[in-house]
């Protein structure tokens, strides 16, 4: 079966004007040669964490079945890791990439008294005075550790 990749050649090159070729794009948790795990700057969401690939890739079925499956063993272990250290109301993981051509996931630890609760954090605020539920600083070793155990 011949394999169509037009959507692969949308893409864009990787170029030092992508914002997430420049710079990681956040504080550095985990980083492998397929992605990398952030910490993203959100003041209301200091434990937001965002998975993010490190080539120009857009859509999920344009990689290929491993990279695939390793991306997501990323992702659940940063949602293990960010479940036992912080024991949040709900995990939120989405996937956008409107903006960029690296595929990424957002994994973002919600508590009910957060500033969005019950809504996304892209909706409308809820409360003016919000609880912020800082990252803890064993966050890094934490996601290492739910990583060995995908592993084992
Ligand atoms: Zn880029």
């Amino acid at each position: 079966m011949a394999e169509d990749r037009t959507f692969r050649i949308m893409a864009p090159e990787p170029n030092e004007t992508c914002e997430l070729c420049a710079s990681p794009g956040g504080a550095v948790l985990h980083s492998e040669p397929l992605c990398r795990v952030v910490l993203v700057a959100d003041a209301d969401y200091p434990a937001f964490c965002r998975v993010i690939l490190n080539r120009h890739v857009r859509e999920m079925t344009d990689l290929d079945a491993s990279e695939r499956l390793r991306l997501m063993t990323v992702v659940f272990a940063v949602e293990r890791a960010l479940r036992e250290t912080l024991r949040p109301d709900k995990i939120n993981l989405a996937s956008f990439g409107n903006m960029t051509p690296h595929v990424h996931w957002h994994v973002i630890p919600r508590w009910r008294d957060d500033r969005h609760f019950p809504q996304p954090i892209w909706g409308c605020a809820q409360r003016e005075q919000p609880a912020r539920h800082p990252a803890p600083p064993e966050l890094g070793a934490a996601i290492a550790t739910a990583l060995a155990a995908a592993a084992a």
